[in-house]
């Protein structure tokens, strides 16, 4: 059984930074995360796209931002399950927790913070028959990390922002030999800057753009070798390719914690805005994963949601103990 003050269930921006900021009341956390890495949505489905509403940071990339918030938590030696999906919470008589993952890791703690975004998410695949047989095998439904594509031909599908902004981005940045754009319409859902971007890219012959059209089959002996790509009017094309990505966006799905006794409310869990808690005591939830009026999902209100949950959570670990704020620019981050 791991032992420790907080369980911290995902390892996005907001659990991350909230380790921070436990970190600064003394309290020790341990998080747990699905995936094999830390970083959340961040690092699993946007980890080289630039983002600029972090306060006092201008312009950072979305990977970058994940390591300066490791490096920035690394003094208060947090611990990780990762890999590992939360699925039970239990209460013990003393009023501590139990959180057990799917591959039967226990951890207690008094207090436990729920930082798990938009939960499990799957991507949305499209119905190609033997798609399964190429995943992993030149079938993927995330740019992990773009180099993975040096020189090879790519077929993106979909209409939204990551089709577009990873289209541009392979052929930008001069990675794929060859990208094709496929959409099953002529008009884009995505911002209208990447949308004429991807049109002159077109109209330049820098890319292949099929719209009315989508991938139906797939060829290869062991890795893809082909796509089929079935046009309204103009019949079946066969493209040679050694990627398909179809970027169709992600089924978020709370998974587990739906059933946890939690008041959940549009697929989010539903909080108290004085320090985040949730219906039952010593449970929080901070960050994508909760709902209350004027809730924007944002990296830094997921921040600030994280810094009051903490505050909670001292009081309740130790119940005859005073919290005085200090300022880390007196004490720095040791002092506490
Ligand atoms: C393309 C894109 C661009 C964006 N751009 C911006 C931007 O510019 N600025 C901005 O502020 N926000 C942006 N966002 C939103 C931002 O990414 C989210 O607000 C942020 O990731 C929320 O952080 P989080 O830590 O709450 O959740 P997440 O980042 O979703 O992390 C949650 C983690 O919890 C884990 N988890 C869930 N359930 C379990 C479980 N049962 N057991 C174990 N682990 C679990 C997941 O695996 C995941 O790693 C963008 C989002 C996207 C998709």
């Amino acid at each position: 059984m791991i032992q420790t003050d907080i369980i911290i269930i995902g390892a996005g921006p907001v659990g991350l930074f909230t380790v921070f900021e436990a970190g600064l009341l003394k309290l020790r956390c341990h998080l747990i995360d699905s995936l094999p890495v830390p970083g959340g949505q961040l690092t699993e489905i946007y980890p080289k796209k630039p983002i600029y509403d972090i306060p006092g940071f201008p312009i950072v990339n979305a990977g970058d931002l994940i390591d300066n918030l490791m490096k920035q938590i690394e003094v208060f030696k947090p611990q990780f399950t990762l890999g590992e999906s939360a699925v039970s919470l239990e209460e013990t008589p003393e009023n501590h927790f139990i959180v057990t993952t799917n591959k039967g890791t226990k951890h207690q703690a008094p207090v436990v913070i729920i930082a798990g975004g938009l939960g499990v998410f799957e991507p949305r695949k499209p119905p190609i028959e033997n798609l399964a047989d190429f995943e992993d095998k030149g079938v993927e439904y995330i740019i992990r990390d773009p180099k993975f594509y040096q020189d090879k031909r790519v077929v993106i599908s979909g209409g939204g922002d990551s089709a577009l902004d990873w289209t541009i981005y392979l052929v930008e940045n001069k990675i794929a030999s060859e990208v094709s754009l496929v959409h099953r319409r002529t008009s884009f859902r995505g911002h209208l800057d990447s949308v004429q971007k991807v049109m002159d890219m077109a109209n330049d012959g820098r890319i292949k753009l099929i719209t009315d059209a989508e991938v139906v089959g797939l060829s290869g002996n062991g890795k893809l070798h082909s796509v089929t790509i079935r046009h309204t009017t103009m019949g079946d094309i066969v493209k040679e390719a050694d990627h398909f990505v179809p970027l169709f966006g992600l089924t978020p799905s709370l998974g587990p914690i739906a059933d946890w006794g939690l008041e959940i409310e549009k697929n989010a869990v539903k909080v108290n805005t004085f320090d985040y808690s949730t219906n039952r005591k010593g449970v929080f939830a901070v960050g994508d994963i909760n709902t209350y009026p004027g809730k924007l999902k944002l990296i830094l209100c997921g921040f600030h949601e994280g810094t009051l949950a903490v505050q909670s959570a001292f009081a309740k670990i130790y119940p005859n103990k005073k919290n005085v704020l200090k300022y880390t620019t007196v004490n720095g981050v040791n002092g506490f």
